[in-house]
């Protein structure tokens, strides 16, 4: 076993991964991506000749994460910022003349996760600036490349709401490592099958005593009404309060 596998995919992802922002001109920008990082647990930013930074506009913007923003290291080129990091993702809004190898979010995430869980060894993911994105040069920096599949007639998303879409599929992916997408809970154990049919046999019954249908051709109606039940996940009690309804009616109508 090694080091890295004794900590927490959570904490590996916090210390390991950081999300670099190249020659970004508004500072608010900088302020929102610092809160889409921090709401999903990514703390590291790194900041390429920023034009305006630090400016009051993104510590605004950043509401309780400017933290992030006091801990963003500054960088004069890309090169610099990413000498000590291994795996390193690109974003672009469009294609390029020669192709990289491209992946989705989702796989973008797998890579970044799986690789944070098994070393101690950093990852980056660089996004551009809001006008022209990433060029060439520093695109052929990176490892892969990741684009958001956004429409045709209009690409490029803000380059904040590009980050949480990142953010939040790496977040998904740690989550799912470590076993910690749990299913919700409920409160009440889930109705065994003999309960629904019971349930299903009742309302049939209750059905005819009220005359709702004619029983020479009920089929179509029954096993819409069975569908219904079957789909309903009843748990437990819910299909005693039907059981209990439909004998109160009973009981009112043989009076
Ligand atoms: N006009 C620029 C778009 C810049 S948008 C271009 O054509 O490249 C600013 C940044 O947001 C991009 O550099 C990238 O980091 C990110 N971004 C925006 N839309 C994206 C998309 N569809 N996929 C991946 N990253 C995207």
């Amino acid at each position: 076993m090694d080091m890295a596998s004794k900590k927490d995919v959570l904490q590996l992802i916090q210390q390991n991964i950081s999300f670099i922002l190249v020659g970004t001109t508004h500072p608010g920008n900088i302020g929102a991506a610092a809160r889409a990082m921090k709401n999903m647990g990514i703390h590291q930013m790194g900041l390429v000749s920023p034009k305006e930074f630090p400016h009051e506009k993104a510590f605004f913007r950043a509401k309780a994460a400017t933290d992030v923003l006091e801990k963003a290291v500054i960088y004069k080129s890309l090169k610099e910022a990413i000498s000590e990091t291994k795996l390193v993702i690109g974003t672009s809004a469009r294609n390029r003349k020669v192709p990289w190898p491209i992946v989705s979010p989702s796989e973008a995430a797998e890579e970044i996760v799986s690789f944070s869980k098994t070393s101690e060894d950093k990852t980056a993911v660089v996004f551009g600036r809001e006008d022209r994105g990433l060029t060439n040069e520093e695109l052929g920096l990176c490892n892969l490349h990741v684009h958001i599949p956004s429409s045709d007639e209009y690409p490029s998303l803000n380059l904040s709401q590009a980050i949480q879409i990142i953010a939040y599929e790496i977040r998904l992916k740690a989550l799912s490592h470590e076993g910690k997408l749990k299913k919700q809970e409920w409160d009440v154990p889930l109705a065994e099958n003999a309960e629904i049919e019971k349930l299903i046999e009742h309302f049939d019954e209750l059905m005819q005593e009220v005359e709702f249908y004619k029983t020479d051709n009920p089929r179509q109606l029954l096993r819409r009404v069975r569908r219904f039940f079957k789909r309903s996940k009843l748990d437990h009690i819910e299909a005693n309060v039907f059981r209990g309804v439909f004998a109160a009616i009973q009981k009112k109508l043989k009076r």
